[in-house]
């Protein structure tokens, strides 16, 4: 093999998918569930990022624009434009993360103004921001303080979903050649050059080696442990975690909102995705356990009290229908705190056969691929150009002809446009299962558009194994439910089951996984409810008083 890929995340994808399509023979092995790490953990934005402009870091930002840019172009049906909120209120100290000096507090609008003039340049946005007006303001968030608003204004990025994202490089990487398995775990590298990996069969337990001429090391937050194992560690990574609450909240999601002041000096969001809403993120040192972080209830109201200071009528822990937390990997400079830690990549060439890339963002994976495969081109003393950056990650998925397939399989235009946008044109087989077995079509949760056929695509496409990954990770519904997926559980346990052949036993097994999982999960929502907060005194700081 030429190329061996450690991690199946959105790096490891994109590395895979540029190295595939550079004609070189590719394999790509993930530990756990494709998707499962940082890259089903993210505030799912594919943005230049706002708050890097105050930590002067305008090459990423420039950047990440254009690959924000060129996703929306390469995969429309996974990448959608979103508009942002910003309400700013008299007396911010640190709007936007931007530290405004007492002298300078006057002038803080012509700054933030100034601030996203900039980011509409350095972005190319083909929209500007605007000056949005109270009333405006108001209506997209009925409940909103204005009472001390400043101004506010609108401007432009774009959201996805960052596993279906993950799923649509890594399933166009295996179009174009790449050999990919999940549960594949490498636990040896004699780094070679050429190296002898040893990977471990999770699921079946036995042990494979794999010669390869270059091995690539995208394990995300475990790549330190991942370049221990080839013996040569040239970086050191500081792990930073992130948590967000999945809201119901009676909004009607036309723009996100950005919570514009936080304590740390940073700023949040509140983002409408699939009929609920994502409220994050905070950014701390984390120096435990990297596998399955999960949210604490300080962290829960962390983000509700930075909320409500902004909302007349608080949003309770009551909202809360799910939760989730995820590591970032940050190149470590120093003492510096995450926050201000760089979210731009890097890649390293090790005296051995590993190249490793390391740091980065989901909006700019395509990127760190490129970077990543020219090192090993290089080191081959080749030259071949890359080609993702104007390759469509499913040329097949053509909005009009896959909505009207779906509607034609008797789906509702909810259903339909929830397929596209998760599955491109990999609905046109989810339309073939359900002409063999229309009772698939039924929708898993009541008030969501997931149905049955999504589980079945899963074994039979997509190389799902487990009942748990596909209720956290790939379909989300333990977060999205109110309920956290129990009501449809032993329906997708039975379907899963069924096409995977699990015996009784087996379906017991992975029910109780699932359970363990999602309790784990969301262990600190008792806590939350049992703690005095903002939201039972029913009176909360004006946005005047907020350092
Ligand atoms: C809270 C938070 C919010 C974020 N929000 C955004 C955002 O809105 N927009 C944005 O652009 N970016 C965002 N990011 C950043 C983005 O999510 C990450 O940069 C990206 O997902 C990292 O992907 P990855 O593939 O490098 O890592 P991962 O997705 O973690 O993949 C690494 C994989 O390697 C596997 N692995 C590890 N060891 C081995 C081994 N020995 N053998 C085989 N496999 C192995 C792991 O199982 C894992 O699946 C956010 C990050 C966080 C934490």
């Amino acid at each position: 093999m030429d190329v061996l890929v450690i991690g199946g995340g959105i790096t490891g994808a994109g590395v895979a998918l540029d190295a595939t399509t550079r004609g070189y023979a590719v394999g790509l092995v993930e530990r756990s569930d494709f998707g499962s790490g940082t890259s089903s953990r993210s505030t799912k934005l594919v943005h230049g990022g706002l708050r890097y402009l105050p930590q002067w870091q305008f090459g990423l930002v420039r950047e990440a624009a254009i690959e924000r840019d060129r996703l929306r172009r390469l995969a429309p049906h996974l990448v959608t434009p979103l508009p942002f909120l910003v309400p700013l209120y008299s007396g911010m100290r640190r709007p936007l993360g931007v530290k405004i000096p007492s002298p300078l507090l006057s002038l803080t609008g012509p700054i933030i103004r100034t601030g996203l003039w900039l980011y509409d340049l350095l972005a190319s946005a083909d929209l500007r921001h605007t000056r949005v007006a109270p009333e405006v303001l108001l209506a997209e968030i009925p409940g909103i303080r204005t009472d001390g608003l400043s101004a506010a204004y609108r401007y432009h990025d774009a959201q996805t979903d960052d596993v279906r994202l993950t799923y649509a490089v890594l399933w166009a990487a295996r179009k174009a050649g790449t050999l990919l398995l999940n549960y594949a775990e490498v636990i040896a590298i004699d780094p070679g050059p050429p190296a002898a990996v040893t990977v471990r069969d999770r699921l079946g337990g036995g042990e494979v080696h794999i010669r390869a001429r270059h091995v690539v090391n995208a394990a995300g937050i475990w790549a330190e442990a991942v370049a221990r194992l080839g013996g040569d560690v040239p970086f050191r990574i500081q792990h930073s975690k992130g948590v967000h609450l999945i809201l119901e909240l009676p909004l009607q999601a036309i723009s996100a909102l950005v919570i514009p002041e936080t304590d740390d000096g940073r700023l949040a969001f509140l983002v409408p995705w699939r009929d609920r809403w994502i409220l994050g993120t905070t950014d701390e040192s984390h120096d435990a356990a990297l596998h399955s972080p999960t949210t604490t209830a300080a962290e829960a109201r962390y983000l509700l009290d930075h909320l409500n200071r902004y909302l007349h009528v608080p949003v309770g822990p009551d909202a809360i229908v799910g939760a989730y937390a995820g590591l970032r990997s940050l190149v470590r400079r120093g003492d510096a705190r995450p926050a201000d830690l760089s979210r731009s990549h890097e890649v390293i060439e090790h005296r051995n056969a590993m190249v490793s890339i390391i740091g980065g963002k989901l909006t700019t994976y395509r990127k760190m691929a490129e970077d990543t495969v020219d090192a090993l081109v290089r080191r081959d003393g080749r030259q071949i150009a890359c080609r993702t950056s104007t390759l469509p990650l499913d040329p097949e998925a053509d909005a009009d002809r896959i909505t009207a397939a779906a509607r034609q399989a008797g789906l509702d235009a909810e259903q339909a446009l929830h397929l596209l946008a998760s599955y491109g044109s990999g609905t046109l087989r989810i339309c073939q299962i359900l002409g063999e077995d229309p009772l698939l079509r039924r929708r898993l949760v009541p008030d969501l558009p997931v149905i049955a056929a999504e589980a079945v695509y899963a074994c039979r496409e997509e190389q799902a194994v487990s009942l748990a990954d596909w209720m956290l990770i790939r379909s989300r519904l333990a977060a999205l439910d109110r309920r956290r997926g129990e009501g449809c559980a032993d329906d997708v346990a039975a379907i899963m089951g069924g096409e995977l052949g699990w015996t009784k036993t087996e379906i017991a097994m992975q029910l109780q996984a699932f359970r363990r999982a999602v309790a784990a999960e969301m262990a600190f929502a008792d806590e939350l409810r049992s703690s005095p907060v903002y939201w039972s005194s029913g009176s909360i700081d004006p946005p005047s008083t907020i350092r």
